[in-house]
């Protein structure tokens, strides 16, 4: 359906009266979400990328003149789908206690550390992961299973020759259909990370497909795997790590296969928050430092 300019203004300011009354009705604190400015904190020095393609980091209320197109977004049930599935209620994050390893933030502005060191466990389909995923991986896979699905793991851990040869390639493809080098580089780094930049290279990030549905494109998240999926990796410890309307934070599109341990009680309190990991980390990061 097609919104007519005036009919999304129209809604659009509705929902912005809603969201005050109910902002001023409950007498809390702006959400997470509203709370400005988020910065910086996230970008390592010694970036290689120019500074024009690092999107900054920052969380900022909705814009009134985007509005329009947010309500008809929003208005359209399926283009929700990894929020709808992350929750309904947002909650404020309570951060419970975690260990490095779990809330280690690995993207394209920060290196996983060189000294790195990972234990494997591998399953029985061959593929690897960081062995204090593994329990939940593998409970979360067989409750998929007893709901009648058929996941696949398509991606588990990474070496980083092997993310080189990922990212090369990719490069290599972009190339041959007419990228120039720069734009190639630009653009690979959004579907395959730098190496070194790689989650899988943790050994906590699984790409994990249909069976019946392989491909790794948007069409993913119609799957009845992806589905359940997004709906209880929070569970057993994983998170939807880029989600569809987070792509200027997290600098990689869209990707409803992609999932990342981080244990069970921080990946509840981040589907709660509504908030990607980003977002969750430079929060957790400021409200514990004022706690202090
Ligand atoms: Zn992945």
């Amino acid at each position: 359906m097609r919104w007519s300019k005036r009919a999304a203004a129209l809604l659009a300011s509705l929902l912005l009266l809603l969201t005050a009354v109910q902002a001023g009705g409950m007498g809390k604190e702006p959400s997470a979400r509203e709370r400005p400015v988020l910065n910086t904190r996230l970008t390592a020095p010694g970036e290689e990328r120019e500074a024009s393609k690092i999107p900054e980091l920052t969380v900022v209320a909705p814009e009134p003149v985007k509005e329009p197109e947010r309500a008809a977004e929003s208005a359209k049930p399926e283009a929700r789908t990894a929020e709808a599935a992350s929750g309904k209620e947002r909650k404020d994050p309570v951060f419970p206690e975690a260990e490095d390893w779990q809330i280690l933030l690995v993207n394209p502005w920060n290196e996983m550390p060189e000294d790195y060191e990972v234990t494997l466990k591998t399953l029985p389909d061959g593929n690897k992961v960081d062995e204090r995923a593994y329990e939940d991986l593998a409970a979360m896979l067989e409750a998929c299973r007893k709901a009648g699905l058929q996941p696949k793991i398509c991606s588990s851990y990474r070496t980083q020759s092997k993310q080189t040869y990922l990212y090369n390639n990719k490069i290599a493809r972009l190339r041959n259909a007419g990228y120039s080098r720069k734009a190639a580089e630009a653009e690979a780094g959004r579907w395959v990370a730098r190496p070194g930049t790689s989650e899988h290279q943790l050994g906590l990030a699984l790409d994990i497909v249909s069976q019946s549905y392989q491909a790794l494109t948007k069409k993913q998240e119609k799957t009845a795997e992806q589905k359940w999926l997004m709906e209880h990796c929070w569970e057993y410890g994983f998170i939807l790590r880029y989600p569809n309307d987070k792509s200027e934070i997290t600098g990689i599109g869209y990707e409803p296969w992609h999932y990342r341990y981080v244990g069970r009680e921080v990946a509840l309190d981040i589907r709660d928050s509504g908030l990607c990991m980003e977002e969750y980390l430079l929060l957790r990061e400021e409200t514990l430092e004022k706690q202090a």
